[in-house]
């Protein structure tokens, strides 16, 4: 029913979507418990989805040992060894010769470092590494000493290190039924000013893609602040925060009252924002519920189920535009953005989806015209857009005034359904801030608040739904 919906997009209805199990809240006052207890309620909750066998193992990385070479060292480790040069070692130096105390710019060049380096000597104790040049960079000393700590020397060969913060960081795929469970709700009073409750919203919205903040003060300006806890707001020609309202010949899609498909933001500029804050000030009238869905759990399926179809939307790529008088922009985009990792739910780092800002695609130059190569990206694209749509995967509610739903742009597709302004009032205001930014404000929350960031670990962020993906 939610797809004819969808695909009857100019007609209003009044909503019959069944109500109360998608539009329950949960306002969870202990959000660690709730993460904490997440797998004793699991078979309850939604039994075909996780079990046990779905605890991904906590893998510690260790360096065994240290091998020395010609040219390079090599960490042995419980896996793979990681062998490492000398010129690498040698680059990555940050002691206080090599990097600024205070400003921590380096003051050596890479193109300094004499293309025979080697190192003299080396000392492991377990948990660091010194080393000490043979034909340093010029103006180095004998005494100067390499230092790196086993934390240090993890990055280079587990990728896993930075799971829980990067782009490549491990997420938890959600449809309707687990995202009714799922779904992390904050106090407008503790995320702007208590830094543990805020830490761990970040961390679901790192995992989810998806986390809703409540009880905000009737105000206009309160978007803003939202945002820029998480890191200075993205301009752009829409001002640095918006509104969607009903607005009279409206430009854009999004101002008006008709049904607005799923789409992603921004998907013509360049460095598309990561992330969007929409915060319901009026929304009184019939309609105008908002709906979400996870594409990389999407896209994760059909990589388990449809190869074919995922490599394809891997290697398609569509146009985007907003052309109008004042204002021209145009980016082209793959469906998938996918780099070759092993977690099942990493499968891609970004999705590029936003059929109502699509635009003409231009042949890539010297491209051969294939029909059959068309008609095969039209069929995968389809079956994502129909998985996206099934009625299973489509996360809804309707915001209330005071709540603002924040979440990540090139993730979590989000649409709103048609809404009568006769009946009432609906005002939203928007903000972006960019992934960059989201990232870093990661980083730093798991470093400054680690029990925070890392307790979800014991729960949520070790349920990876891999193996049930043929379930779905
Ligand atoms: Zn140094």
């Amino acid at each position: 029913m939610v797809r004819a919906l969808l695909r009857a997009p100019l007609r209003f209805r009044r909503i019959t979507v069944p109500t109360a199990p998608v539009l329950s809240r949960r306002y969870s006052s202990d959000p660690v418990d709730q993460a904490v207890n997440t797998p004793s309620t699991t078979n309850q909750e939604y039994p075909a989805q996780f079990t046990s066998n779905d605890f991904v193992p906590e893998k510690k990385a260790e360096i065994k040992g240290i091998s020395f070479g010609q040219e390079t060292l090599t960490l042995e480790t419980n896996g793979r060894p990681c062998e490492l040069s000398f010129i690498r070692l040698r680059d990555g130096c940050k002691c206080p010769l090599c990097v600024d105390v205070h400003s921590k710019q380096r003051k050596f060049r890479f193109s300094d470092i004499p293309l025979d380096i080697k190192a003299n000597s080396f000392q492991w104790d377990g948990k660091s590494l010194a080393l000490t040049w043979n034909k340093d960079v010029p103006g180095f000393k004998a005494s100067h000493v390499t230092r790196y700590d086993a934390k240090e020397l993890h990055y280079a060969f587990d990728r896993g290190y930075k799971d829980s913060v990067g782009l490549e960081r491990h997420r938890t795929g959600w449809n309707k039924d687990s995202m009714k469970s799922l779904q992390h709700w904050i106090s407008y009073e503790d995320y702007m000013h208590d830094n543990d409750k805020f830490a761990i919203a970040m961390r679901f919205l790192a995992t989810l893609g998806l986390v809703f903040v409540k009880g905000i003060p009737d105000s206009r300006e309160m978007v803003e602040k939202i945002a820029t806890r998480m890191g200075p707001v993205r301009d752009s020609f829409y001002g640095r925060t918006w509104d969607v309202r009903t607005v009279p010949q409206a430009r854009n899609v999004a101002y008006t009252n008709q049904f607005l498909g799923f789409h992603m933001d921004l998907m013509y500029m360049n460095d598309p924002p990561g992330f969007q804050l929409l915060h319901c000030l009026r929304n009184s009238c019939d309609g105008g519920e908002s709906l979400f869905a996870d594409t990389f759990r999407i896209a994760a399926v059909m990589k388990t189920n449809n190869r074919h179809y995922f490599d394809i939307l891997a290697n398609t790529s569509l146009t985007y535009e907003y052309q109008h008088k004042d204002n021209s922009y145009q980016n082209t985009w793959p469906v998938f953005e996918a780099r070759p990792t092993t977690n099942p739910l990493n499968t891609v780092t970004h999705v590029n989806y936003s059929p109502p800002f699509q635009g003409f695609r231009q042949p890539e130059p010297g491209a051969k015209l294939s029909i059959p190569r068309e008609q095969e990206e039209l069929a995968a694209l389809s079956h994502f857009a129909r998985l996206l749509e099934s009625e299973q995967n489509i996360f809804e509610l309707k915001l209330q005034p005071g709540e603002c739903v924040i979440f990540e742009n090139r993730r979590v597709v989000h649409a709103r359904r048609q809404f009568n302004t006769t009946s009432g009032e609906r005002w939203l205001a928007g903000a972006y801030v960019d992934e960059d930014a989201v990232l870093s404000r990661f980083q730093v929350l798991k470093e400054s608040n680690p029990v925070s960031w890392d307790k979800l670990t014991l729960g949520l962020l070790r349920l990876l739904p891999a193996k049930k993906l043929q379930t779905f």
